[in-house]
């Protein structure tokens, strides 16, 4: 397994993370539990702060809490200086719960109701990413009544799609978001942004994709959008203060995975704002991203303890853990792929294959196919690492069981960020209805 950050294996022959030995973490906080290295987030964010510095352009760099959306996690960012995106009403009440500043809140999504509105609205975020015709209406009308002015990006889909190892120019217009350059609908709702009373058009937001490992897909679209840009100036007068390149920057989950340094991908982007968007206004436009995997994903690790085993002969050893699909849905949703080690014993030489199964009531619970490990013991601690991001946001209560606690661990010091949920939460919002109790049933 490849140690990320300040993960190492410590004297004792076991796995140690932001100074804190993961079998001592075990016996404290039980399992499964979520990991997090402090130290590792805030170096990637401070990569992404110093690299945009670098470029001499105007930037923010916001993170996309839906990666991992809990307070301490809004604290953090907030304290290095980043901004931070909500898709939904729960993921902006977190981060006013974490006093996070509302200038520094933008709000995504393809279908934000007019009751997350008005919440955004209230607190006085500093920007709504609006994505379709109905959108533009409902704020136009929901600002005007508020007698608030409101500052909005358009999303739109500049064409390209970029997957791991290749991205792909396409129409494009067979996607659930954002308006479409190429068939006009993007022009169409500058056009109507624009003369809107209580709207304040900054610019455009572009994202093409998650887990991209090449510049080509952004410096494709940094040209599109510039293009489009121009059109926009010439046809309208209009020039975009803002322009908001997405996320998507590749991490290392496995060997074979090969993600850029972040620098590269940010220089790539801001030469091509240099390159591409001179000459359209009469300054270059502030240069926003979004990166939420890169942030937080190498950062996490997931400790379980070894249950049962079932050897069968010829074909496969299954061993399962205390937990599975239900904090970590990733591989049964999209076959995702993770490394692992026994944290116990991670100075030993690997001795079987075995399969690492969840423990949930569904064949499909598997965390990891063939992973060779030490001989394996009922009671070993299995870490799987690369779990930061889209696990504990993800989460489920399925089969009602309990989602694990996070800790953030730094310098030698563990500290709860996230409580492991007690038997009573799982009943928290259940509700007998009283008939029900009225009446004796009998048979
Ligand atoms: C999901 C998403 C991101 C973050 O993507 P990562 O792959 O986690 O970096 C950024 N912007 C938008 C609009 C998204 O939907």
């Amino acid at each position: 397994m490849y140690l990320h950050g300040t993960s190492k294996i410590n004297a004792l022959g076991h796995l140690e993370i932001g100074g804190c030995d993961t079998v001592e973490l075990k016996k404290e906080y039980g399992t499964p539990l979520y990991i997090v290295d402090e130290h590792l987030i805030r170096q990637r964010a401070r990569e992404y702060m110093d690299a945009f510095k670098a470029s001499g352009l105007t930037f923010q760099v916001a993170y996309a809490s839906k990666a991992f959306s809990v307070k301490a996690m809004c604290t953090l960012v907030e304290q290095e200086g980043l901004s931070l995106d909500v898709v939904s009403d729960g993921e902006l009440y977190t981060a006013m719960q974490a006093g996070f500043p509302a200038e520094r809140i933008h709000f995504h999504g393809n279908n934000k109701t007019p009751d997350e509105i008005e919440m955004a609205l209230d607190a006085k975020i500093g920007c709504f990413v609006v994505d379709n015709f109905t959108e533009i209406h409902l704020l136009q009308a929901m600002a005007a009544e508020k007698n608030q002015t409101v500052k909005i990006l358009l999303r739109i889909t500049p064409g390209v799609e970029a997957h791991t190892h290749e991205y792909i120019s396409t129409g494009q217009t067979d996607s659930k978001f954002g308006f479409d350059i190429g068939n006009g609908s993007a022009f169409e709702a500058i056009e109507l942004a624009s003369k809107q009373s209580h709207l304040q058009l900054l610019g455009v937001h572009s994202h093409i994709g998650s887990q991209i490992f090449e510049v080509e897909g952004f410096q494709m679209a940094v040209e599109r959008v510039a293009g489009f840009a121009r059109e926009v100036k010439e046809k309208l007068g209009l020039t975009f203060q803002v322009v908001n390149l997405g996320g998507g920057f590749g991490i290392r989950y496995v060997e074979g995975d090969t993600p850029l340094e972040v620098s590269q991908y940010v220089k790539a982007i801001t030469d091509g704002v240099k390159n591409h968007f001179a000459g359209i206004g009469e300054e270059l436009p502030e240069i926003w991203v979004e990166p939420g995997r890169s942030l937080v994903g190498e950062a996490g690790t997931t400790l379980y303890t070894v249950g049962t085993s079932k050897d069968i002969p010829g074909v496969r050893k299954y061993v399962a853990v205390d937990g599975g699909m239900s904090d970590n849905p990733r591989p049964a949703l999209y076959e995702s792929q993770y490394e692992a080690m026994l944290a116990n014993r991670a100075n030993e030489p690997a001795a079987e294959t075995v399969s690492i199964a969840g423990k949930a009531c569904e064949s499909g619970d598997m965390l990891i196919w063939d992973l060779a490990l030490p001989k394996v013991e009922t009671g070993d601690l299995l870490a799987v690492a690369c779990t930061g991001a889209y696990n504990y946001s993800m989460a489920s209560n399925y089969n009602r069981i309990r989602r694990p606690a996070v800790v953030f661990v730094q310098d030698g010091q563990s500290d709860l960020v996230v409580r492991r949920e007690s038997h009573e939460d799982i009943v928290r919002n259940d509700l007998i209805p009283a008939r029900m109790n009225k009446q004796t049933v009998t048979s």
